[in-house]
């Protein structure tokens, strides 16, 4: 039998699976199915039919309880939906300014949609490292709660020019790759601080990106610039 796995938000028991592709975006840009062998996901070198937005194939393992997936994590989710939502209605702005501002999608409530929707890359970046066995940093689910933090992920944008004339909607989960830390002679303060809440010895350092269409977001976890 499987081990009994925990939430990795909460600490309880996981007895959620949260998908690995978005469902509301695979509806948006999709349908809700049946995609009727329609749609493929690529794993490394298969090529898997999806049936619907619901398919186990999209799902991460268990890895949340129902309420972080569900409750707790609702707003996160819905700032997402509103980000993707502007982002499909203003393709063209966005692909010329190369920039957005925060303040056109939220409104003046702007501060906390874009807060919610770095929770909602946190949650997102935190059940790819959880469904893989990765060690989550301390700071990733501490946050979640706060309205203040301070945290070892920078997330940054970008786009993808070769999926702009793509004439298929994309919607990509990118590699995690790993990194050992960088030796250094006298610890910076960030060093310092990471050895506080983890150690010396746990490598965390990661790097993974996730793709909407051209649109990719990328998580950089103690990754110096
Ligand atoms: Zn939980």
């Amino acid at each position: 039998m499987k081990d009994q796995t925990y939430c990795w938000i909460c600490k309880k028991t996981a007895d959620s699976a949260e998908h690995r592709i978005k469902k509301s975006d695979l509806v948006t840009l999709h349908g809700s199915g049946s995609y009727k062998n329609t749609l493929i996901m690529f794993r490394g070198d298969q090529q898997i039919p999806i049936q619907g937005p619901n398919s186990k194939i999209v799902k991460y393992n268990k890895i949340l309880c129902a309420n972080c997936n569900n409750n707790f994590s609702q707003p996160f989710d819905k700032a997402y939906e509103i980000f993707v939502n502007y982002i499909l209605d203003n393709e063209n702005l966005v692909i010329k300014r190369r920039f957005v501002n925060f303040r056109d999608i939220y409104g003046d409530e702007f501060e906390n949609g874009q807060r919610n929707l770095y929770k909602y890359f946190v949650k997102s970046f935190g059940c790819r490292l959880a469904n893989d066995g990765h060690l989550i940093p301390k700071d990733l689910p501490a946050l979640l709660s706060k309205r203040r933090f301070r945290t070892g992920l920078r997330i940054t944008f970008s786009i993808n020019e070769d999926y702009l004339d793509f004439k298929f909607n994309i919607l990509a989960n990118g590699p995690l790759r790993t990194y050992l830390p960088l030796q250094e002679t006298r610890p910076t303060w960030l060093e310092k601080w990471r050895y506080k809440q983890y150690g010396r010895t746990i490598p965390l350092q990661y790097i993974s990106n996730e793709s909407f269409k051209w649109l990719t977001t990328w998580c950089w976890y103690n990754i110096q610039r």
